[in-house]
């Protein structure tokens, strides 16, 4: 079989595997994902090495877990081998278009090994701060509020009318302005990163080429494109979805009143995939009409999942590794390959550039963790190793960096179980997921059954091997490039 010349690597934000089509999901999220898989390989049980993006990236790109080089480093570190700068160093040309995710930054090394990085960062850092509640001083109806809202909830039974009063009138006051989904929305759309990407092939795939996409479209706050709602047959309106969003995020609500907007709010989500979708359908025909779609090997996988309240939360924080949260879809198409061939085991993405980099013939560095699955005739089931996802718990925030020291929270995956360790809490949970596939109850811890001890010692493997292989060099390199960039901030003035 012909070895493919370049590499199509697209990352969806947030789309959780169980929302794709090609891996059972009944709502049409995915129909161009779904004809591609008729001819890829398709990883059933594909987990993210982290959560949230800061997490799961490290691996993806550079084959390493996200911890490794010590709690307090985030991002790549500088000279550290990714699949990019292996690339580069072999002569493809090589560009990545993200769509404003802040965590996936120059600063933070992401850009290293590619000719073209184009981040749209200013849009990002503007939906960062909106999505993490960050903002600038508040109005005088904000400083009321926050008044009265501090009365009422010092009177026991009244805090939550308030909150819901308040939330009743800021709606009211927000019907009278007519917004677009356009301009509610934080971060560009599929279609702009499919536009820059298609110029840039127009311009460089004469030779080998890695192109790297980063979609946000499924990410909160959710507003789609009109196109994609239109699509799914959604009658939901801008101003319907405006409301949902403000509802989704209200932090004074229980679950069983979440839950009754939960669907509305999973449309926007599988709006958000489907727009995705259609667009990675116009990429790939643009790679058929420059004639490199036979010459071309395209992975599309995302960085972790979303939750909707199955364990009772929303969005993505590390605070748990729940399946919704580390399992991710996973399609690999491998020019030569025209049938649909799955892996059932669990693959971790730590694997996942090693994999590619074989696909591709190019040897791996020796820095990558992961191990290539890649075999002449296609993907290698192999045998039964554990696969990690760790992340520092409640990290919601690496640029401050104390955060980012908080205990470790791993989950161990072999076979069909699955062990969560909490080093905050010192507890740990062990689950079958062919009898719980939800997670909803774990094991008892007693009787110690073999399982527990097994899952437990690769855990304790897994944090040794990450202090023992810790590559102290490109540990220092990061810690300094965070130094040079906090020195390079203006100081604050005093206040007066
Ligand atoms: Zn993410």
């Amino acid at each position: 079989m012909a070895v493919p010349r370049s590499l199509v690597l697209i990352t969806v934000d947030c789309l959780r595997a169980d929302h794709v089509g090609f891996l059972g999901y009944p709502v049409a999220t995915t129909p161009f994902l779904d004809s591609l898989a008729t001819e890829s390989f398709v990883f059933r049980n594909a987990l993210a090495s982290g959560i949230p993006t800061y997490y799961s990236l490290p691996a993806v790109l550079a084959s390493r877990y996200p911890l490794s080089l010590g709690r307090d480093v985030i991002g790549i570190a500088p000279g550290e081998s990714t699949i990019a700068t292996e690339l580069k160093e072999c002569g493809y040309k090589t560009a990545a278009f993200i769509a404003g995710n802040p965590y996936i930054s120059r600063a933070d090394g992401y850009g290293d090994g590619f000719d073209v990085f184009r981040d749209f960062s200013s849009l990002g850092e503007m939906g960062f701060r909106a999505h993490s509640g960050g903002e600038a001083k508040p109005s005088l109806r904000g400083r009321t509020n926050q008044i009265l809202s501090r009365a009422c909830h010092s009177v026991p039974g009244l805090g939550a009318a308030y909150d819901e009063l308040y939330f009743q009138y800021c709606q009211k006051l927000s019907q009278n302005r007519v917004e677009s989904l356009e301009t509610l929305r934080r971060f560009p759309t599929a279609d702009v990163l499919v536009d820059c990407a298609t110029a840039w092939l127009g311009e460089n795939s004469g030779g080998p080429f890695f192109l790297w996409l980063h979609l946000m479209d499924p990410h909160a706050p959710y507003y789609p494109k009109a196109e994609a709602l239109q699509e799914m047959r959604s009658r939901l309106s801008a101003a319907d979805s405006r409301d949902l969003n403000s509802f989704w995020t209200r932090n004074d609500l229980g679950v069983g009143r979440l839950q009754k907007k939960c669907s509305s709010i999973e449309s926007l989500y599988n709006a958000g995939i489907r727009w995705a979708d259609h667009e990675i359908g116009r990429l790939s025909k643009k790679l058929a009409e420059l004639n490199l779609w036979h010459q071309c090997a395209i992975a599309v996988t995302a960085d972790h999942g979303e939750e909707f309240l199955d364990h009772g939360g929303r969005f993505h924080s590390p605070l748990k590794l729940n399946e919704e949260l580390v399992r991710v879809p996973l399609l690999l198409r491998v020019p030569g390959y025209c049938e649909r061939r799955e892996l059932h085991r669990p693959f971790g993405l730590i694997d996942l550039a090693p994999t590619l980099l074989d696909v591709l013939d190019i040897p791996t560095p020796a820095s990558f963790r992961g191990r290539s699955c890649w075999k002449e005739y296609g993907i290698d089931e192999g045998g039964s190793q554990p696969v990690f996802s760790e992340c520092a718990y409640e990290c919601t925030n690496p640029l401050n960096a104390e955060t980012r020291l908080a205990p470790r929270l791993l989950a161990v995956r072999k076979g069909e179980y699955k062990l969560v360790v909490n080093f905050a809490s010192g507890t740990e949970d062990l689950f079958d997921l062919n009898s719980d596939p939800k997670e909803l109850r774990p094991l008892p811890l007693k009787p110690a059954s073999d399982v527990r001890r097994n899952l437990l010692e690769c855990a304790k493997k897994h944090v040794t091997d990450s202090y023992k292989t810790r590559d102290w060099d490109l540990r220092l390199a990061a810690l300094a490039r965070d130094l040079r960039q906090e020195w390079a901030q203006p100081i604050p003035s005093r206040p007066n």
